[in-house]
C-alpha cells in the first residue's frame, strides 16, 4: 500500500492493518530510485503475501535489495531468514541486533517465554540469518536518493534503534517500537526491557526534526510526527510514563 511519494506499507500484521500474518509488524519499504530499502521484515509467516502486495503495488521484487532491522525480536526479524530464502538482500542491524540474529538466539528474544505463554505458535521457530553491515548509533548509510542515520534507542529492548530517513520531500522517522502513534510505548515483562531507558529514548527522539512517524506497530503518521514524541515528553514531564499500547 503506497502511503507516500516513495513510501510503501508492504507488511503489518494484528496490532496493525491487518495485511499480512497476525505476528507481524509493520514493514515500510523506500523506493531509493535504483532499488527498495525496507525497514524490518515480520515473523516470517507471511512472506508470501508480502511479496504479493509488492507485486500488487507495482514494486520490482528484482530491487529488493536492503533490509534494515530495529531490533531482533520475531515479529520485526524473525522473518529475516524467510525472506531472505525468497529474496536476495543485504541485511543492516546494529552490533547486538546483529549478534542475536546470527546466532539465532531465541532466549535473546524472550522468545522461549513468548511461546510458552502461547504469544507465538508452539511451532514457530528463530532462524539464523547472516547480516551484511552492522551499523552504529550516528552512522549514515547512504542507498541511492536516500540517507539512513542510524539512532540508538534501546528501552523496549536491549538492542533497540530506529532509523531517520532523509533525501526526500520529507524526513521520516522509523521508530520500530521506541514510540507509537499518540505517544505510546510497548513495555514488556521481559528482562531487558527498560522504562527508565524507554524514557531516556522517547527524549533523545525529541531533539530530531522529522515530518513522518513510522513506528512498527498501530497507524503511522504522515505528517506532524515529531507530536506524538511531544505527547510522551509531556507526560514524562509530570513524572508520568507514556500509555502502554494496549
Ligand atoms: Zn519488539
Amino acid at each position: 500500500m503506497q502511503i507516500d511519494p516513495d513510501v510503501y506499507l508492504i507488511g503489518s500484521g494484528r496490532f496493525g492493518f491487518d495485511m499480512t500474518d497476525l505476528y507481524d509488524c509493520n514493514i515500510f519499504l523506500f523506493d531509493a530510485g535504483g532499488s527498495y530499502v525496507i525497514f524490518d521484515i515480520g515473523a516470517g509467516l507471511g512472506v508470501d503475501q508480502i511479496l504479493q502486495i509488492c507485486a500488487r503495488d507495482g514494486l520490482d521484487l528484482d530491487r529488493l535489495d536492503h533490509l534494515f532491522l530495529t531490533h531482533a525480536h520475531a515479529d520485526h526479524a524473525g522473518g529475516a531468514a524467510h525472506f531472505r530464502d525468497r529474496i536476495d538482500c543485504a541485511l543492516y542491524a546494529p552490533a547486538r541486533t546483529a549478534e542475536i540474529v546470527t546466532a539465532c538466539d531465541e532466549e535473546a528474544v524472550s522468545l522461549p517465554g513468548a511461546r510458552a505463554a502461547g504469544i507465538y505458535p508452539d511451532d514457530y521457530v528463530y532462524r539464523a540469518c547472516s547480516v551484511e553491515y552492522v551499523l552504529e548509533a550516528g552512522r549514515v548509510v547512504e542507498i541511492g536518493k536516500i540517507k539512513v542515520e542510524t539512532i540508538a534507542t534501546p528501552g523496549h529492548s536491549h538492542d533497540h534503534h530506529s532509523y531517520l530517513v532523509t533525501g526526500l520531500d520529507k524526513r521520516y522517522l522509523v521508530a520500530g517500537d521506541a514510540i507509537l502513534f499518540g505517544g505510546k510505548v510497548v513495555l514488556q515483562n521481559t528482562y531487558d526491557c527498560s522504562v527508565p531507558q524507554t524514557i531516556a529514548s522517547i527524549q533523545h527522539l525529541a531533539t530530531y526534526d522529522f515530518d513522518a512517524l513510522l513506528p512498527g506497530h498501530l497507524t503511522f503518521s504522515l505528517r506532524r510526527g515529531t507530536r506524538h514524541v511531544e505527547a510522551a515528553c509531556a507526560i514524562i514531564d509530570q513524572f508520568g510514563c507514556p500509555p502502554p499500547i494496549g
